[in-house]
């Protein structure tokens, strides 16, 4: 894989996130190290965030919910931010909204609250002068939601395997932002870091 030798690997500690540029034509890589880990990715425009990532834009493009590679992500203008450039995993989830406080406290009473992944986004976030209201539905990196026959939806332990990553292709100029989720049911009940780099 050309340029993988020569990039700096960074690390997302449990239950924690960041947010950073990723420049038109740069690949970010984000791996699942030790495997079963979800990472919740959200984008905007670097040139006015107000443009964000859309599920809802991308399901009706692409035509399925089951993205995986060749897939484009789309924004709520419709246009092409990311392009998802290999998959060693093919299964993510564009469907649910980030943990935060208030899931923690449906979902889980019997555990102390946790910001969660929204709450990790708002703060890494904030510098680019993103609101946590501008937070959109994430593209799920590695989370396990079939769909049932009825329409209804079961959280699964991620399928994905230590080593295991997927590559996106960024299509503008944009700020990332990225986790490594807190919450229980979505990473097999235990917390794990999220690797990422970023090809130029
Ligand atoms: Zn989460």
């Amino acid at each position: 894989m050309a340029g993988a030798s020569d990039v700096t690997v960074r690390e997302i500690p449990p239950r924690s996130g960041a947010a950073f540029v990723l420049q038109a034509g740069e690949v970010l890589r984000v791996i699942d190290p030790l495997g079963t880990q979800v990472s919740d990715l959200v984008a905007y425009n670097a040139a006015d965030v107000r443009e964000v990532i859309s599920n809802g834009r991308t399901f009706d493009y692409e035509e399925t919910i089951a993205l995986t590679t060749d897939h484009r992500l789309f924004s709520n203008r419709s246009n092409v931010m990311l392009q998802i450039v290999e998959d060693t995993v093919g299964r993510h989830d564009f469907l649910l909204t980030p943990c935060s406080e208030a899931t923690f406290c449906h979902f889980y009473p019997q555990h102390p609250v946790h910001r969660g992944c929204f709450g990790n986004l708002a703060e890494a976030l904030a510098p680019f002068g993103i609101e946590p209201d501008a937070i959109p539905t994430a593209f799920n990196l590695f989370m396990n939601v079939p769909v049932l026959g009825n329409g209804s939806l079961r959280v699964d332990p991620p399928t994905s395997k230590a080593g295991d990553y997927i590559r996106l292709r960024a299509e503008m100029d944009l700020i990332i932002g990225l986790t490594a989720c807190s919450a229980y049911a979505s990473n097999g009940g235990s917390f794990k870091p999220i690797h990422y780099e970023i090809e130029k």
